[in-house]
C-alpha cells in the first residue's frame, strides 16, 4: 500500500541535488569556525533575513532556546502566544534553560493583539519579575499555518521597542510566510530582533536551522549553543544540503499551499468533518471532526489504516501538512479515503 503522510512537513525527504552537495562538501571544524560550507550557509541565511549574522543549529528547538538563553536572565518574564510552539512544545525548556517565567496572551489563531501585548508588559514594582522579550511565531503551528500579518508584527515590535524589549521570531516556517504574503522574509525580519527558521521543514533539508541576528548576539548564542552540546564538528556535510534549500526550495512553497487548499476544498463535502478552506493560507489544513462517533485520535487510527497518516492535534481536531513529497494525485486519493472512510 502506498503510504501518504501528512503528519508533518518535518518528513521531506533531501533532494538529489541535496545528496550530491552533501556527497562534495568541503568541510572543517565547526567549533572552531572553520567549516566553509557551514560559513556559507551561515551568511546566506543571514542574508536572506536582512541580519548580520547567522548560526546554524541541529533544530528548531535548540534555535529558540539559545535565543531566550541570550536574551534573558534567570527570573526574567518572556511574553508568548498561548498556543505557540515554544510555549506548548518545547518540554518546558525556557524554565529549564533559562530559568524564565512565561506570561502568556491568547491569540486569534496565533497573532495577538498588541494592545493585549502591551498590557502583560510590568512596570517597575519590587514585587514583579522583569519583562525582557516578546515571542512571536510566524507562520502559526498550532493557528494552522496562520500568517501574521505584517502589521501585526510592527506594531508589536514597535511596542516592544517602546519599552526597551527585545523580539525573537519563531520562524521556523517564515518563508511559507513571506510566499503568502508576497514580501521578502527579510521584510519580516525587520520586525524582530533575532528569527529563527528551519531549513528541515518544507525546504526539505534533513536537518537543521539557523538562528540570525547582530553579530554580538550571535556570538553570544553561539556559547550557549556549545553549553547544549550543540557545537558540531564537520557539519558542513548536512549544512551543504540547507545551502541547497535555501537556493532551490523556496518558491516551490507555493505548491503546497495550493495543494492545502485543494485539499481543504475536498475535504468540505466529507460529511463527518468540518474544515473552512479560507482558512488556509499556507501547508496546513486543520479539520475538526463533527461526529460524536468517533475522537479526532481515532479518525487518525482508521485512516492510517487506508495508508493516510495525520495527527490528532487535540480530541476534536486533526492537523495535515502538505509538502514536497505530496504531489496533487496524492491530495486527490487523499480526499478520496477520508470519502470513503465507514463509520
Ligand atoms: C517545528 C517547529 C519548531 C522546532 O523545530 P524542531 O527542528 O522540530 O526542533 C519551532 N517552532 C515551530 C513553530 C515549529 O513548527
Amino acid at each position: 500500500m502506498e503510504i501518504i503522510d501528512l503528519r508533518s512537513d518535518t518528513v521531506t525527504t533531501p533532494t538529489p541535488e541535496m545528496r550530491e552537495a552533501m556527497y562534495y562538501a568541503k568541510v572543517g571544524d565547526d567549533v572552531y569556525e572553520e567549516d566553509p560550507t557551514v560559513v556559507e550557509l551561515e551568511q546566506l541565511g543571514a542574508n536572506l533575513l536582512g541580519k548580520e549574522a547567522g548560526l546554524f543549529l541541529p533544530s528548531g528547538t535548540m534555535g529558540n532556546q539559545v535565543a531566550v538563553m541570550s536574551w534573558t536572565r534567570r527570573g526574567n518574564e518572556v511574553i508568548l502566544e498561548a498556543e505557540s510552539h515554544m510555549y506548548y512544545y518545547e518540554v518546558g525548556g525556557l524554565a529549564v534553560l533559562s530559568g524564565v517565567q512565561v506570561r502568556t496572551v491568547k491569540g486569534e489563531r496565533g497573532v495577538m493583539n498588541p494592545v493585549e501585548v502591551e498590557s502583560a508588559i510590568r512596570s517597575p514594582n519590587i514585587h514583579f519579575p522583569e519583562t525582557a522579550l516578546i515571542c512571536v511565531e510566524n507562520t502559526h503551528n498550532r493557528g494552522g499555518g496562520k500568517v501574521i500579518p505584517l502589521d501585526n508584527m510592527r506594531s508589536i515590535y514597535e511596542v516592544a521597542k517602546r519599552h526597551n524589549l527585545s523580539v525573537h521570531l519563531d520562524g521556523a516556517r517564515i518563508f511559507n510566510a513571506s510566499i503568502y504574503l508576497k514580501l521578502e522574509a527579510s521584510e519580516l525580519a525587520k520586525y524582530a530582533d533575532s528569527v529563527m527558521f528551519c531549513l528541515s521543514k518544507g525546504l526539505s533539508a534533513p536537518v537543521g536551522s539557523l538562528l540570525v541576528g547582530s553579530s554580538p548576539f550571535i556570538k553570544l548564542a553561539r556559547k550557549y549553543r556549545k553549553m547544549l552540546g550543540g557545537g558540531m564538528r564537520q557539519v558542513g556535510v548536512i549544512a551543504s544540503a540547507g545551502v541547497v534549500a535555501l537556493k532551490t526550495m523556496i518558491n516551490r512553497l507555493q505548491e503546497d499551499h495550493d495543494n492545502a487548499k485543494l485539499l481543504a476544498e475536498g475535504l468540505q463535502e466529507v460529511p463527518y468533518l468540518y474544515v473552512n478552506p479560507t482558512e488556509v493560507e499556507t501547508n496546513m489544513v486543520i479539520i475538526e471532526v463533527v461526529s460524536s462517533s468517533m475522537s479526532a485520535g481515532a479518525l487518525a487510527r482508521a485512516l492510517s489504516k487506508e495508508g493516510l497518516f495525520c495527527n490528532a492535534t487535540s480530541p476534536s481536531t486533526i492537523r495535515l501538512v502538505t509538502h514536497k513529497d505530496i504531489n496533487r494525485q496524492q491530495i486527490l486519493q487523499s480526499i478520496a479515503i477520508f470519502k470513503g472512510l465507514k463509520f
